[in-house]
């Protein structure tokens, strides 16, 4: 098998998979896709209800489990990643959403120069086939294909009315000109199936000789002639391989992105020198500024079984649902992870900007994945768009199937505290709103007399989660401690890059895939100017 490339990427998620199609685009530059995932050609990966059942199944996912820390009760939480082709995009709830215009402003003033929203939003048009068509904002002739919700089940329509009611704006477009206001998601959605990278970018282009891809294979470590990136170590099977290229990118995700650049020789100097690992390059920020949305689920019991709770016991309804998604890919079977939500403002928003994102679903478990509970349940769930907290990945051992160690110190930052709390009290207000508060009787979580803001914090921190949204573990920024520079580029050696939501230096405000994408697309841009240059 060939050995010798021009670029090597290294996770074929979200970023890797539109990376490896821009950077074949050209016939004279040969590319290598590494996954350590299997093939995503499986039905549950496709079909978009399969969100629930690929989760936390070792097939489609691997699941990490965070540290305990006083955010989360003292609890570990599992935090699953896509491990198959597509990545994490293969797996995720399909929700679209680009995030607040002023989340890449701020990149941009925390140093990501050319980063600020007007630069990257033809990145994102250009990837983007919004069915609803071409627009200032949206574009509709890229390869991932994005709709607008199918189903309209009556209870979110009903909760949306109460959104508006409660005083929030109705908007058309969360990938609009507004991100303040309520409106149904969009998802990314090709016909009947799940519009994964994979789908979009990888398997359109499955003929180009000057693509090689290779499942299966873990990448262990980047290897250097002095500063200088040569190649890649890779496992697969039990055999050891060794690759070479001129260039290569790291696309492995938040968690395993800043694992590889550890194992690698490129990290804080005391956790090389603990693990014995030379050092290529002391970069100490490599696996800090760890940033997710932790999410709080508040649940209320319908009155009249109006959930889908009820709805998928039914065998004949299921049919019906069945026979939908097979007529024109609408009803249950093409929703993902939420159907209606919001950008909302608590008292401490901040120049009219949303500072909590809400996101509901005519359903309740405990968590995605497992089944849904006996009763009709609904669920709204409250994350902070701008959490203060920060967590890191660190290597626990130079075993690179090892998980790495994950402190996500969730809300460790007092404001972050105040923030959850106003946003669950936002939650208790809309379900009282006159076009909700009839639908519904019991209020199952928080609870009856969980009342107090102690009260409140302390339900959060019991049952609060991830929204599996990881990012910012190899922070892009002008500032010689950063990661990587503004154009993806490792700061201290030559010919790496990383390209994935571990770059952000800042978490956008809402769902993330998106801007990893779009990431994977102005890395694509970067990598091919450095090659005329
Ligand atoms: C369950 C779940 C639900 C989500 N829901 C949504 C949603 O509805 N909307 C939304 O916008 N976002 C959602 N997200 C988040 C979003 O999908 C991610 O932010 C995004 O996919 C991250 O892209 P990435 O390219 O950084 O990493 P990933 O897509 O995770 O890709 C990393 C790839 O690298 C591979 N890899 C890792 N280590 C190695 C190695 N050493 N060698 C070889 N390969 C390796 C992995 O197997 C994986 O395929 C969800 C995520 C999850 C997990």
């Amino acid at each position: 098998m060939e050995k010798n490339y021009d670029f090597i990427i290294a996770g074929a998620g979200s970023a890797g998979c539109l990376l490896a199609n821009r950077l074949s685009e050209n016939p004279a530059h040969k590319v290598l896709l590494v996954e350590a995932g299997s093939s995503d050609r499986r039905f549950w990966s496709r079909i978009p209800i399969g969100y629930y059942k690929t989760i936390y199944n070792k097939t489609f996912s691997r699941v990490f489990d965070t540290e305990p820390c006083e955010g989360s009760g003292g609890r570990a939480i599992k935090w699953p990643r896509g491990r198959i082709i597509g990545g994490s995009s293969s797996i995720n709830g399909l929700i679209f959403i680009r995030g607040q215009k002023e989340d890449f402003d701020d990149w941009q003033s925390l140093g990501a120069t050319g980063w600020d929203f007007q630069t990257v939003l033809p990145f994102f048009r250009k990837l983007e086939g919004y069915k609803g068509g071409e627009s200032q904002f949206r574009g509709s002739f890229g390869e991932l294909k994005v709709d607008d919700l199918r189903l309209r089940h009556p209870a979110c329509e009903a909760w949306l009315k109460a959104a508006i009611e409660w005083g929030l704006p109705a908007i058309d477009d969360f990938n609009g000109s507004e991100s303040f206001g309520a409106s149904r998601y969009q998802l990314t959605l090709d016909g009947r199936w799940r519009s994964s990278s994979a789908r979009a970018f990888l398997h359109p282009i499955s003929h180009r000789d000057n693509l090689t891809v290779i499942s299966g294979a873990l990448v262990e470590k980047i290897t250097f002639s002095g500063k200088n990136a040569t190649g890649i170590v890779t496992r697969r099977n039990g055999v050891q391989e060794t690759y070479q290229a001129k260039k290569i990118v790291v696309s492995a995700g938040a968690l395993q992105s800043p694992q590889i650049l550890q194992l690698s020789g490129i990290g804080p100097a005391t956790l090389l020198k603990k693990h014995n690992i030379p050092v290529i390059h002391r970069s100490d920020e490599v696996g800090q500024n760890l940033q997710d949305h932790y999410q709080m689920r508040t649940i209320v019991q319908m009155r009249n079984g109006m959930s889908l709770n009820i709805d998928s016991r039914n065998p004949l309804k299921m049919a019906i649902q069945g026979l939908k998604w097979i007529k024109d890919g609408s009803g249950i079977l093409s929703v993902g992870a939420g159907q209606v939500g919001a950008g909302a403002c608590t008292k401490y928003a901040e120049d009219g900007r949303p500072d909590v994102q809400l996101l509901v679903m005519p359903l309740s478990v405990d968590k995605p994945g497992e089944p849904l509970h006996e009763y009709p349940g609904f669920t709204a769930t409250v994350w902070q768009c701008h959490p203060k907290s920060r967590g890191s990945v660190e290597i626990r051992s130079t075993d690179p199937e090892a998980d790495p160690k994950i402190q996500p110190n969730y809300i460790s930052d007092e404001y972050d505290q105040k923030v959850m709390v106003e946003g669950v009290k936002m939650m208790r207000e809309i379900y009282h709103m006159a076009a909700f508060r009839d639908l519904w009787d019991t209020e199952i979580v928080p609870g009856s007399g969980v009342d107090s803001d102690e009260a409140i914090l302390d339900c959060i921190r019991n049952n609060g989660g991830t929204v599996f949204h990881p990012v910012g573990t190899c922070r892009m920024g002008a500032d010689s401690s950063a990661v990587v520079d503004p154009e993806l580029r490792v700061n201290g050696v030559e010919g790496l890059y990383v390209a994935d939501a571990s770059v952000m230096p800042k978490i956008t405000s809402a769902n993330t895939n998106a801007p990893s994408l779009m990431i994977g697309e102005k890395a694509a841009y970067h990598i091919l100017q450095h090659q005329l240059q």
